[in-house]
């Protein structure tokens, strides 16, 4: 048998500058959540190697696309950056779109979170909002400056025949809330599964493949304090498990 019985889920990391060092950096509450929902994780360094990223892709049974500051590039969209979209990191977007691409040739479930869902929807072809607050017209508040990262913030509605749906169980969720950037045009593949009061779309799933789920809000900060979280890391780990029985 390849793996024990717990699935074994590649998160992505970033870049963190420190006293002059750079360390290779990811959230504690990803690894914790992961672990929580009874996998293992193993962090995916920022390497841009094909066939580096292909052996990762072996090692793994699922895929964890981590949200952070940098903003996805807008040339992958076909836009120059406006002035508050200062984040750029391409080579965590060439990383991070290979391994996706890779994940989902081979049916491996995915899971993105906040940058990590928009960046399925980018590299599927579809694209951002670089700033909501500049660019649409009543956007409601969605990047509280004060708030901790676990204080749910605003409410989604999730579509009926949805992932998500299903496991939340409920039409209304609230969620916290830490971006400047949504999806505007949805990539094909996808369709929106969930949205917030105002239209900001705040979930996307994948039209065929069995599971690639983007969720636009943090559930890694909220598997503590609101328990019912966990339930997305725990049907994202079930699900990786299944393809290896
Ligand atoms: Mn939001």
């Amino acid at each position: 048998m390849k793996k024990e019985n717990r699935p074994v889920i590649g998160i992505t990391t970033c870049i963190m500058a420190h006293s002059q060092k750079r360390y290779a950096a990811v959230s504690d509450g990803y690894i914790r959540s992961v672990h929580e929902a009874g996998g293992l994780t193993m962090l995916l360094p920022m390497v841009c190697d094909p066939d580096v990223l292909g052996s990762y892709l072996k090692l793994i049974d699922g895929l964890l696309l981590t949200g952070g500051n940098e903003e996805i590039s807008p040339q992958l969209y076909g836009e120059d950056p406006m002035c508050n979209v200062d984040c750029i990191n391409s080579e965590r977007d060439s990383c991070e779109s290979q391994l996706l691409q890779l994940a989902v040739a081979c049916g491996m479930p995915v899971l993105g979170i906040c940058r990590g869902m928009q960046l399925m929807n980018v590299a599927g072809g579809g694209t951002l909002y670089q700033d909501i607050f500049s660019q649409l017209e009543h956007p409601l508040g969605h990047m509280p400056k004060a708030m901790p990262v676990d204080a749910l913030y605003h409410r989604v509605k999730l579509l009926e025949a949805s992932i998500l749906r299903r496991i939340f169980g409920t039409e209304t969720l609230m969620v916290n809330s830490f971006h400047h950037q949504a999806v505007k045009r949805v990539a094909d593949s996808f369709i929106v599964t969930a949205r917030a009061e105002d239209g900001i779309i705040e979930a996307i799933e994948h039209k065929e493949h069995p599971f690639a789920v983007g969720v636009q809000w943090h559930p890694e900060d909220l598997t503590r304090k609101h328990r019912h979280f966990l339930r997305l890391f725990e049907t994202f780990v079930e699900v990786a498990g299944d393809r290896n029985e």
